[in-house]
C-alpha cells in the first residue's frame, strides 16, 4: 500500500472544515485498496472554533491528525508544519480548506504521479468572483516574478499539488525564515505536470489572505529568488553616470575647438552633482552583488538535489 498524506492549512474555516472533510473522505474511499491516505490538518491560530471542528473529526477518525499552531504564522509556515509532519509518506497532496480547490481533483493528482510526475501543480483556469484589482496584481506579481527571478514560474498555479515523497523529503532541508512554501518547491526541481481546474469562490468566510499580506508575500518572494530590485538602482546609476559624462565630454570639446563654455555655471553645478548621483546608485548595486553573495549563504539552500543514487549504497 502507498502511504499518501493530505495537508490542509487552516485560518478561520470553522464551517468550511465538515463539508471538506466528507467531501475528502467521499473521494479517497474510492481509492483506498491501493493507497493509505492521512489527513494532516495545521491549525494556524484560528480565533474561531476550528479547533473543536478538527477535535471531533479526529476523535471519529484516526487517519485525521491536527497540528495547532500557537498563533497565526500566516500559510506558508502552516503548510511548511504539516510537511515537516508529514513521516515517510509515498506522496503529500496539500489542499486549501475553503472548498477552492475542488477535493474531486486528487484522483487525476495521484494518477499523473503514477505516471511519472514528481510534482504534479494544479493551474487555477477561472476564480469566479474574484475582485478585479486581484486579478491584475497577480497577473502583475507572476510577470514580475518571472523577470526577475531564475525560478520558472508558471502563472496562475497554485498551492493545490501533489509532491512526491523524494521532494517533501529535501523540502525538510531548506531552513530560511521568511519563505513562499511553492517557491522553494519550485526550486527544488524535479519533474512537473501541470493540470488545470476551475476554481469556484470559497464556501464559507472571507479570504484569509488580506491586499497588505498578499503584497508582503509577493515583496519576500521576490527579494528572495532576486536582487533586482538593488541591482536596478546599480543600472540606474551607471546610465546616469554615462549620460552626465557624454554631457561633460561634449562641453571640453566645445571648449577646445571655440574657446567658450556651452553650459551656464549652473548647469555645470548640476551636471557634477548629477554625475556622483550616478556614481553613488551604482554603489548601491555594487553592494548588491556581495548582499547576494551573503544571501545565499545565510538561506543556506542544499547545494544539490538528487533525484535518486543508483549502486550507491
Ligand atoms: N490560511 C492559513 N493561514 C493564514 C491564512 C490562510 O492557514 O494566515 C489557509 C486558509 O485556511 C485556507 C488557505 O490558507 O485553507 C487559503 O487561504 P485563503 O482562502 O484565505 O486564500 P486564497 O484562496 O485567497 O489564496
Ligand atoms: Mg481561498
Amino acid at each position: 500500500m502507498l502511504k499518501i498524506i493530505i495537508v490542509i492549512p487552516i485560518y478561520r474555516e470553522e464551517h468550511n472544515i465538515r463539508p471538506l472533510y466528507e467531501r475528502l473522505k467521499g473521494v479517497v474511499s474510492q481509492l483506498e485498496e491501493k493507497y493509505a491516505f492521512e489527513f494532516i490538518f495545521v491549525n494556524d491560530g484560528s480565533p474561531d472554533d476550528s479547533i473543536l471542528v478538527l477535535t471531533e473529526i479526529a476523535e471519529e477518525d484516526f487517519r485525521v491528525k491536527v497540528v495547532d499552531l500557537s498563533r497565526n504564522f500566516g500559510k506558508e509556515i502552516a503548510l511548511t508544519a504539516g510537511v515537516h509532519e508529514a513521516e515517510d509518506c509515498d506522496a503529500l497532496i496539500c489542499i486549501d480548506a475553503d472548498l477552492q480547490h475542488p477535493p474531486e481533483l486528487i484522483p487525476e493528482l495521484i494518477q499523473k504521479w503514477e505516471e511519472g510526475a514528481e510534482i504534479v501543480v494544479t493551474i487555477r483556469k477561472d476564480t469566479e468572483k474574484q475582485p478585479i484589482l486581484r486579478q491584475i496584481g497577480s497577473k502583475l506579481y507572476y510577470w514580475i516574478l518571472n523577470k526577475v527571478s531564475d525560478l520558472d514560474v508558471v502563472s496562475q498555479t497554485t498551492d493545490y499539488r501533489l509532491y512526491d515523497g523524494k521532494v517533501t523529503k529535501v523540502f525538510k532541508s531548506a531552513t530560511e525564515r521568511e519563505r513562499m512554501f511553492r517557491g522553494i518547491m519550485d526550486w527544488l526541481g524535479f519533474k512537473k505536470v501541470y493540470i488545470e481546474f476551475i476554481a469556484p469562490a470559497r464556501l464559507h468566510g472571507e479570504a484569509g489572505y488580506t491586499y497588505l499580506k498578499l503584497w508582503r508575500l509577493a515583496v519576500s518572494s521576490i527579494t528572495s529568488f532576486s536582487l533586482w530590485p538593488l541591482k536596478i538602482a546599480g543600472y540606474t546609476g551607471a546610465l546616469i553616470t554615462i549620460m552626465v559624462s557624454f554631457a561633460f565630454f561634449w562641453m571640453l570639446l566645445f571648449y577646445i575647438v571655440h574657446g567658450e563654455l556651452v553650459y551656464s555655471p549652473l548647469a555645470i553645478v548640476i551636471l557634477a552633482n548629477t554625475l556622483f548621483m550616478g556614481i553613488t546608485l551604482m554603489a548601491i548595486g555594487l553592494v548588491a552583488l556581495y548582499i547576494g553573495k551573503i544571501h545565499t549563504e545565510v538561506i543556506n539552500r542544499p547545494l544539490y538535489v538528487i533525484r535518486e543514487r543508483i549502486n550507491l549504497g
